[in-house]
């Protein structure tokens, strides 16, 4: 549609790799089920219609492959938000989203897990949880509320369904994961066990004008410890409020976050390299970069109105974010997502290819001996026809001698 398209995260986006990746995998599956219903097919006729051990094994090598197919037809790229409350986590989304999905500012805390996926309708909903029934996007804060109070836990989910059409990242299968602040004291190995070992990449949104919370560390060493190097980006947001406040400060503090978060990630976490790292750490303000999507969506002329200075800027280090941010996400999904998959589809065709050898070289084995056999019965046919023969020509022999002692005995006879 236009209107996502129009957004930078249309064609050229680094997500299209993952689409290319599911399509060529979805079509390699596609093959495998085709080979596996033809060997079906010749192992039942083979042994007369029955199913016999290798139709069994092709069976259940089929159901393999379907039950892929379905995990397949479910993958989708996720990205987790963690932060303290009010840090803007909400607000990100929205802006990566190019459109306010999300309550987000004061008394819109997110207290509950929201998950934002791209649906087909034209409309967004939200799904009732336990009734499964849709309600509308306006209920949300409601629903979230009174899920979190009824469950008194942060650990539930809301379903938040979102029109592909209205924006480009939906429509590249990318879920979005909004959780509830960190500084809630949540029971973190139950949110890393119900949201985050799925996750592809991992977004710490952070408030620029203070420094990283221990809670925040401490959230991000337990899932280092239950994820191999987890894909983790620090947004120090707020950063027009930084610049704001303390413009002939700004380098400094900047320098300061960055040393700080690229250590965070390198030496405490260890899940990096120091240079990678580097691109890792990003300055923005989220609620300048919804504000001038907003307009830039209403075709507005002044996009900067009432923005701080430097809004250009942040603009553009967002933009640097969402390309690198793609990119990892894209890269870690496929190799997440796939490898098992390419793996499990290795394992079917090798099956399948010991299974037909087996079948062949069992055939071939019959073969012989049938033909063994066969030599058999025509050399005994062949002595019978000798013996036959032989008896035959006796018997024309006797005949012949009988006729001929029959002849000289008339003769004689008749001389008589
Ligand atoms: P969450 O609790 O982490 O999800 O935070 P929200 O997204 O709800 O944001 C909390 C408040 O901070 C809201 O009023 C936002 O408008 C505001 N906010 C978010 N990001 C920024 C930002 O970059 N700059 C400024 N000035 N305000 C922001």
């Amino acid at each position: 549609t236009p209107d996502a398209h129009s957004q930078p995260t249309g064609r050229t986006s680094p997500l299209k790799r993952f689409g290319l990746a599911k399509e060529s995998i979805n079509k390699t599956f596609g093959l495998i089920k085709t080979e596996l219903l033809e060997a079906h097919a010749i192992l039942v006729e083979a042994k007369g219609g029955e199913s016999g051990e290798g139709g069994g094994r092709t069976t259940v090598l089929l159901e393999k492959t379907a039950g892929i197919e379905e995990i397949l037809a479910r993958d989708h790229m996720k990205v987790a938000f963690f932060g303290r409350t009010s840090n803007g986590k909400s607000t990100v989304v929205n802006a990566l989203l190019h459109d306010k999905v999300l309550p987000a500012g004061i008394g819109h805390t997110t207290n509950c897990f929201l998950s934002v996926i791209g649906v087909d309708e034209d409309k967004g909903y939200v799904i009732v949880p336990g009734s499964g029934e849709h309600s509308d996007i306006k209920s949300l804060q409601q629903l979230a509320n009174s899920l979190h109070k009824e469950r008194l836990s942060t650990n539930s989910l809301l379903r938040v369904c979102w029109p592909k059409e209205k924006c480009a990242l939906l429509q590249e299968d990318v879920e979005f994961v909004d959780s509830p602040g960190i500084d809630m004291n949540p029971d973190v190995d139950d949110w890393i066990n119900s949201h985050c070992l799925d996750a592809d990449v991992f977004v710490l949104v952070s408030n620029a004008e203070s420094t990283l919370m221990n809670a925040e560390k401490n959230f991000f060493h337990r899932v280092s410890e239950r994820l191999s190097r987890p894909n983790i980006f620090i947004l120090n947001n707020r950063w027009d409020v930084c610049v704001e406040e303390e413009p002939s400060m700004v380098e400094e503090v900047k320098q300061q976050h960055l040393e700080n978060d690229i250590s965070f990630l390198s030496n405490q976490l260890s899940v990096i390299d120091p240079d990678t790292a580097r691109e890792r750490v990003y300055f923005v303000s989220a609620k300048e970069v919804v504000t001038i999507r907003n307009r830039q969506r209403e075709n507005q002329s002044d996009l900067g109105r009432g923005l701080h200075d430097g809004y250009k800027g942040r603009l553009l280090e967002f933009e640097r974010f969402e390309l690198k941010f793609k990119e990892c996400l894209s890269n870690s999904a496929i190799k997440t997502k796939f490898e098992q998959h390419h793996s499990r589809g290795l394992e079917i065709v090798l099956e399948l290819e010991e299974l037909l050898n087996f079948e062949s070289e069992q055939a071939t084995q019959k073969n012989s001996l049938i033909q063994s056999e066969l030599q058999e019965i025509c050399s005994k046919q062949q002595n019978l026809n000798d013996k036959g023969h032989l008896v035959y020509q006796r018997s024309i022999q006797k005949t012949q001698s009988m006729a001929a002692e029959l002849e000289s005995r008339v003769q004689a006879a008749m001389e008589g």
